[in-house]
């Protein structure tokens, strides 16, 4: 049985490019992986979503623990055979959207007493419990459970909620137990605050775990303040093991990451935007409710091959939006999922190529000149 690993191939600069191995397939890094929050990525077949590229997907632990409930899902032969992925899955441990989401949250060394966003009934999640849920769901990589404080916090919380994580992930740790072919990550947390990530970094490689995730950040701090946080923050980590950036981003935080040191990404970007109208571009953003496009005939963009550029107008996608069609939100999606995944395969060969420095002027020059003219 595959174990799971992680092999480096090219750096350039910072930037890396690799292979996650599981038993369930390979992960080609620097990944972006969809969020399918409720057990499916938004509008999209799981087919499709592999058809963008996509070689994992990200899963709630928060959502899927109210409703359907990992117990269910277990029940039911795990998330894989539920959501027919069969492909590998991350889940987050719930702790981010128990602080995002939930109500009434109360909190103590043990874990987190909450109420349910969908229904109001009381709940309690710890490192043990996430830990439980998370090997119910059958995830391949499993987050530890930890502590996010929203930025701007003053550094004292952010010292301590940083230790409680750390004592957190021993306990995640010592739960998670030896689980071969599947993976624990630690969170390094510690705000904008260089000693305390370094803080947070040692203390999770003393614990050792199979991948070490950033956590702590694009909460509300900006996207200067983030990035001067990733000029450090990756270095502090393993070289030899998979960076993750938790939640990132628009298309010019992946690539600023990526340049950074970061391995691996998840955002409800590209599924999000595809509901509301927004697609994701070489160009930059378009707005496809905007008047300017319900007589166009071109493409989004004529450089794409998703099938949304190949055989649909945008005065066509304006128009099913405009009509609340479900196949705007559908077709959206597809090309955004597409534009993301064919942004990494962009960063892997030119890291590969050593021209990651060229791939970003590139990228930056064709957004600045914007999108193309109205007809
Ligand atoms: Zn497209």
């Amino acid at each position: 049985m595959t174990k799971f690993s992680f092999a480096l191939h090219k750096t350039d600069g910072a930037a890396r490019t690799g292979v996650i191995s599981t038993p369930r397939g390979e992960i080609r890094t620097p990944a972006f992986m969809p969020v399918g929050t409720a057990a499916t990525v938004k509008a999209m077949m799981p087919e499709s979503v592999r058809a963008t590229g996509a070689d994992i997907l990200l899963g709630n632990t928060y959502h899927l623990m109210l409703r359907p409930t990992a117990e269910r899902i277990d029940r039911l032969g795990g998330l894989h055979r539920f959501m027919n992925w069969e492909r590998p899955i991350l889940t987050d441990s719930g702790g981010f959207q128990v602080m995002s989401l939930s109500d009434l949250r109360k909190l103590t060394e043990e874990g987190v007493t909450f109420r349910s966003h969908i229904d109001g009934s009381k709940h309690f999640l710890s490192p043990e419990r996430s830990m439980e849920i998370q090997r119910l769901l059958g995830s391949d990589i499993v987050m530890c459970f930890d502590e996010c404080p929203a930025l701007p916090a003053d550094r004292k919380r952010i010292a301590e909620s940083m230790r409680l994580s750390m004592r957190w992930a021993q306990r995640s740790r010592d739960a998670f137990g030896d689980r071969p072919g599947h993976a624990l990550f630690g969170i390094q947390q510690g705000g904008l605050e260089r000693d305390l990530r370094e803080e947070s970094a040692e203390a999770l490689k003393s614990i050792g775990f199979d991948g070490y995730a950033i956590g702590g950040l694009a909460v509300g701090e900006g996207q200067e303040a983030m990035f001067a946080t990733l000029d450090f923050a990756p270095s502090q980590l393993p070289e030899d093991k998979p960076r993750y950036l938790m939640g990132v981003g628009k298309p010019d935080d992946i690539v600023g990451a990526v340049k950074r040191g970061v391995d691996m990404m998840d955002c409800v970007l590209p599924s999000r935007s595809g509901r509301t109208g927004q697609a994701w571009t070489r160009r930059g953003q378009v707005n496809i409710k905007n008047v300017r496009h319900q007589d166009d005939p071109r493409p989004l963009d004529a450089d794409c091959s998703c099938p949304t550029c190949r055989n649909y107008s945008r005065a066509y996608l304006h128009h099913v939006y405009r009509a609340k069609e479900m196949i705007s939100g559908m077709l959206l999606t597809w090309h955004n999922l597409h534009y993301f995944q064919e942004l990494m395969q962009g960063m892997r060969d030119a890291i590969a190529a050593g021209e990651f420095a060229r791939f970003e002027a590139d990228f930056h020059a064709l957004r600045a000149e914007g999108d193309i003219e109205p007809l």
